[in-house]
């Protein structure tokens, strides 16, 4: 492959490919409602793990988007049970995947943390990290956590089989938007082209993630955009997912991936949030950003983080109380973003 490692970054991939050997049973895990960049890194690693001989299942705090559930054809998941805290239990080696903070493991965090065996993460999020001792393989200007999985099985020269090419381009296209956003490295792309020299069908893999959708996903876009604010002057533009529509549109929340992009989308604006009710009295609010706008920063104040230009907070509250200290936030955010340096 044409992509150079540091000495830093094969010392890691080394320590992480020495864990990870037969007779090892390995589980692999991703923050909740996982993404194609959580799942696609899973499988991927499950597959080239199962081309050494090492055993490793995948045990995840919710459950899989239906658009993902493709990959999983050749082994099975356990989702958001009693199963995934047993599977984790009977583990030798934990690996975390796409994030590195306990709280976003949801009903797993807990066990995870009290464990006592070896808990390694491979991720690209800006994070204090929370996890329990064991390698890590952290790269923040990495487009997507499968992109650090692919750069492992480099280091470590392990095969890439066409079946992990398939889950690591997901991981891929997923995470920069289809190779859109400001994420996508030549790095990415040199990562993309040799997934796609194993054989991989490109359109066939598009379709599978994004052209698989129930009609609610539509309906559901239409209703939640007719919700959009734009504040032309601050540089703000938000949409709201009105209570009830997942339900009555038959959904669930990963059929809302890409619609804060819409807001994004308008001239002038700097930033775009998207807010959704949830159970249990919070709000989730995702925030998007163009330009010298820092969404991860903004969201830490509140527990939340993520990306420069994608992150996330969940805030306890009703729906216009949490709009109220977001937007207010957010117009100040913009202000003094404006007049920075
Ligand atoms: P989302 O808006 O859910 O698509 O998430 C955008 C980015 O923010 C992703 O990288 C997430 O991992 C991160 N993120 C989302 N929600 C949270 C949260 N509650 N806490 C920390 N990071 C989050
Ligand atoms: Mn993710
Ligand atoms: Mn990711």
């Amino acid at each position: 492959m044409s992509i150079t490692l540091s000495a830093e970054k094969l010392t890691a991939a080394q320590a992480f490919a020495e864990l990870l050997t037969p007779g090892r049973r390995v589980c692999l895990t991703t923050h909740v409602n996982p993404d194609g960049d959580g799942i696609g890194s899973e499988v991927g690693l499950i597959h080239l793990l199962q081309g050494l001989g090492v055993d490793a299942v995948v045990a995840n705090p919710t459950a899989t988007p239906d658009r993902f559930a493709f990959l999983f054809a050749d082994f099975p998941r356990v989702d958001r049970s009693s199963e995934a805290i047993k599977t984790l239990r009977n583990a030798d080696v934990i690996v975390v995947l796409d994030i590195s903070d306990l709280g976003r493991l949801g009903m797993l965090s807990q066990t995870v943390a009290e464990r006592g065996v070896p808990v390694a993460c491979v991720d690209h999020h800006v994070s204090p990290g929370t996890l329990p001792p064991g390698p890590r393989y952290l790269d923040p200007a990495a487009a997507a956590t499968g992109e650090l999985i692919c750069e492992i099985a480099l280091a470590n020269r392990w095969p890439l089989t066409p079946k992990a090419a398939r889950a690591l381009y997901v991981a891929l296209v997923t995470d920069t938007g289809g190779f859109r956003f400001s994420n996508t490295h030549p790095r990415t792309l040199r990562i993309a082209a040799e997934l796609l020299e194993t054989g991989l069908d490109p359109e066939s893999i598009y379709l599978d993630v994004y052209a698989g959708a129930p009609k609610g996903r539509p309906r559901l876009l239409a209703e939640t955009l007719e919700t959009l604010v734009v504040e032309e002057d601050a540089g703000l533009a938000w949409v709201t997912v009105p209570p009830g529509a997942l339900e009555r549109h038959g959904v669930g929340v990963d059929d809302l991936d890409g619609i804060v992009e819409f807001p994004r989308s308008v001239a002038g604006v700097r930033m775009a949030v998207l807010f959704r009710e949830m159970s249990q009295g919070r709000v989730k609010v995702s925030l998007r950003s163009v330009g010298e706008v820092d969404v991860a920063a903004f969201a830490k104040p509140y527990g939340g983080g993520g990306h420069k230009h994608a992150a996330g907070v969940a805030l306890p509250g009703s729906l216009p109380e949490v709009q109220a200290i977001i937007l207010s936030a957010a117009r100040d955010y913009l202000e003094s973003s404006a007049h920075s340096p």
